[in-house]
C-alpha cells in the first residue's frame, strides 16, 4: 500500500492549506481560529508519480494551552506509530516557541525521516528566519510559503526522496 505522510505542528501554521493544496481539494478546514481543524483526515497525493497518503493531524480538540500542549505531544505520537514520514511544520513568521521544542523532543525519537517545514515565508527576503530552527535539532529547515505556492517542489522533492 502507499506510503503515510504525516503532516504535525502547533494549530494556526498552516498545515491544512498545505495539505489542501498538495491535495488539490479544499477537504480540510482552514480558519484564522487556532486548532479548527475538527479531525484526522487522509488524502491521496501524488508528486513526480510517486502515490502517498497524507494524513493531517491537526484535529484534535484545542482548549487551553494545556491542552493544546496535550494534544500536540499526542498527534507527534500519533504520527510516529503511524505515518512513514512525517512533516513537522512550523511557522517561520513567529518564530521558535516552546510547543515546536516540545514536539521536536518527541520527534527526534522516532528512527522515522522527519522533514522540517518552515511555513509562512513569503518572499525570499524571509528566508533568513529560518535558520534559527536548525535549534530543534531536526536538520535542515525547508522554507515555503504555502498560501503563496513557494518552494513547494523542492519540499515534495525532499518528501518522495524518503519514502
Ligand atoms: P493549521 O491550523 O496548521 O491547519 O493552519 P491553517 O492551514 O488553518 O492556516 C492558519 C492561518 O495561516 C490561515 O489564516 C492561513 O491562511 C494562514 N497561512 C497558511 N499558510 C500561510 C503562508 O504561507 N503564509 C501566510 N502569510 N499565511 C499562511
Ligand atoms: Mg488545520
Amino acid at each position: 500500500s502507499k506510503p503515510i505522510v504525516a503532516i504535525v505542528g502547533r494549530p494556526n501554521v498552516g498545515k491544512s492549506t498545505l495539505f489542501n493544496y498538495i491535495g488539490k481539494k479544499r477537504v480540510s478546514i482552514v480558519e484564522d481560529t487556532p486548532g479548527v481543524t475538527r479531525d484526522r483526515i487522509y488524502m491521496d497525493a501524488e508528486w513526480l508519480g510517486r502515490q502517498f497518503t497524507m494524513i493531517d493531524t491537526g484535529g484534535i480538540e484545542f482548549e487551553t494551552n494545556d491542552k493544546i500542549l496535550t494534544a500536540m505531544r499526542h498527534q507527534a505520537q500519533l504520527a510516529i506509530d503511524e505515518a512513514d514520514a512525517i512533516l513537522f511544520m512550523v511557522d517561520g513568521k513567529t518564530g521558535i516557541t516552546s510547543s515546536d521544542h516540545e514536539v521536536a523532543a518527541v520527534l527526534r525519537n522516532t528512527r522515522k525521516p522527519v522533514l522540517l517545514v518552515a511555513n509562512k515565508i513569503d518572499t525570499i527576503k524571509n528566508v533568513h528566519e529560518t535558520y534559527e530552527f536548525y535549534n530543534l535539532g531536526l536538520g535542515e529547515p525547508i522554507p515555503i510559503s504555502a498560501a503563496n505556492a513557494l518552494n513547494i517542489g523542492d519540499m515534495l522533492d525532499a518528501l518522495v526522496a524518503c519514502l
